[in-house]
C-alpha cells in the first residue's frame, strides 16, 4: 500500500511493514503542479496560502492515496489545516511530531507510536536502516564529487538528495540507478564554473532554477534542505540520526550545520530560497544575522519558471561576488 508523507520521518518503518512510502512534495512538483494548485484554489483555498500546501492537498487526492503521515511538528504551521481537510475526504491521517526542544524521549515516543501502528519491530526497522544507509554512503559520496571532484552539477545533487526522502518507493532500484549514475560522473571532466554557491532553505519551486545558474558560470555546491532528507550523519542508532536531522528544529541546528558546510566547501555566496506565505520566511532574519557570507534571499510562489525580476537579482548577486573580494 502506498503511505503518503509530507516531510522527511523515519521511513524505514514504512519501509519494513512493506509499504510503499511517497514523498507527496516530489510527486506534487513532478505531476503537474500548476493544475494541482488551481484545483485546491478551486475548492476554496486561500490565495495567500502556500503553493505546496495547496499541491499536496490535491496530490493526495488526485493519486488516489488513501493514508498519510502528516508531520504536524517541525514542520509546517498548516499540516493541522491540511489533515483535517484530508480526514474529510475519508483518507486516514496519521500524525507524527518532531520535539520543538530536540527531546530525545519524546521522539523515542513518537517512532514507537509509529511503530506500533504499522505493527513492526526494532529488528525490522533496522533491517531496512542498514540497507537504506547504504544508499546514503552513497549519497554522501555524491555530494562530495559535487563540491570536491566537481564533476556534478548543483540540479543532479538536488535530484539524488531531495528524492532521497522516499528513494522513489524503491531502494533496490534506487541504489542500482545511483550506482550508475556515480559510476558515469566520476569520469567525467572537472566542472569549471567560477562561483561556488550554497543553496539554504526548502527545495525551490522554480522548474529552471538549477539551469539559470549553468548559464552564468556558477554552480550550487551545497543544498543544504535536500542534503538533510539524505541523512547524511549515518548514525548507527535511529533516535541519533533523527536528532542529527536539522530541518525540523529550531533554526540554530540548522546554522550550525550551514556554518560548517560553507567553510569546507569553499563557498563564494549563500541564496536563500523562502515560500511565498511560509513562516520560514522569519528564519531569513537568524540565518543573515550568523552566517557571515554574501546572503541573498528570494522569494517563489506559483510552481513556474522564474520571474524576470528574481533573475535580475540573483545575476546582480553574482556581479557582486564576482567582482569583490569576495571572490
Ligand atoms: S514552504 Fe513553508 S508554508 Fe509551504 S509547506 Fe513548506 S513549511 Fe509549509
Amino acid at each position: 500500500m502506498k503511505i503518503g508523507f509530507t516531510t522527511s520521518f523515519p521511513v524505514e518503518i514504512i519501509f519494513a511493514a512493506g509499504h510503499t512510502p511517497v514523498d507527496i512534495n516530489n510527486l506534487f512538483i513532478t505531476a503537474k503542479p500548476n493544475l494541482s494548485v488551481r484545483e485546491a484554489e478551486s475548492y476554496g483555498m486561500p490565495r495567500n496560502i502556500c503553493s505546496w500546501i495547496k499541491g499536496i492537498y490535491r496530490t493526495v487526492i488526485n493519486h488516489n492515496i488513501n493514508t498519510i503521515i502528516g508531520v504536524v511538528q517541525g514542520d509546517c504551521s498548516n499540516t493541522h489545516s491540511l489533515m483535517s481537510l484530508l480526514e474529510d475526504d475519508d483518507i486516514e491521517v496519521i500524525s507524527f511530531s518532531f520535539p520543538y526542544d530536540h527531546n530525545r524521549e519524546k521522539l523515542k515516543t513518537e517512532i514507537n507510536q509509529l511503530k506500533e501502528k504499522f505493527g513492526v519491530t526494532y529488528e525490522q526497522i533496522y533491517e531496512v536502516k542498514k540497507e537504506l544507509d547504504d544508499i546514503r554512503r552513497l549519497l554522501v559520496k555524491l555530494d562530495k564529487l559535487t563540491y570536491s571532484d566537481k564533476k556534478v552539477s548543483g540540479k543532479e545533487n538536488h535530484y539524488w538528495l531531495v528524492n532521497s526522502s522516499d528513494f522513489f518507493g524503491n531502494p533496490i532500484g534506487f541504489k542500482k540507478d545511483l550506482q550508475e549514475f556515480i559510476y558515469q560522473a566520476e569520469y567525467r571532466k572537472v566542472r569549471q564554473q567560477k562561483i561556488q554557491l550554497g543553496y539554504i532553505g526548502v527545495p525551490p519551486i522554480f522548474s529552471d532554477f538549477y539551469d539559470f545558474f549553468d548559464e552564468l558560470d556558477a554552480n550550487i555546491i551545497f543544498n543544504e534542505v535536500q542534503r538533510q532528507f539524505s541523512m547524511p550523519h549515518l548514525k548507527n542508532d535511529i533516535l541519533d540520526q533523527y536528532l542529527s536531522f536539522t530541518y525540523p528544529y529550531s533554526v540554530f541546528k540548522r546554522i550550525e550545520d550551514i556554518s560548517e558546510q560553507i567553510s569546507k566547501r569553499n563557498i563564494d555566496g549563500i541564496i536563500s530560497y523562502s515560500q511565498a506565505f511560509c513562516h520560514r520566511q522569519i528564519d531569513n532574519i537568524l540565518l543573515k544575522k550568523y552566517l557571515p557570507y554574501p546572503y541573498l534571499a528570494i522569494e517563489g510562489d506559483t510552481p513556474d519558471i522564474m520571474e524576470e525580476r528574481t533573475k535580475l537579482r540573483l545575476e546582480s548577486f553574482l556581479d557582486v561576488i564576482r567582482y569583490t573580494d569576495c571572490f
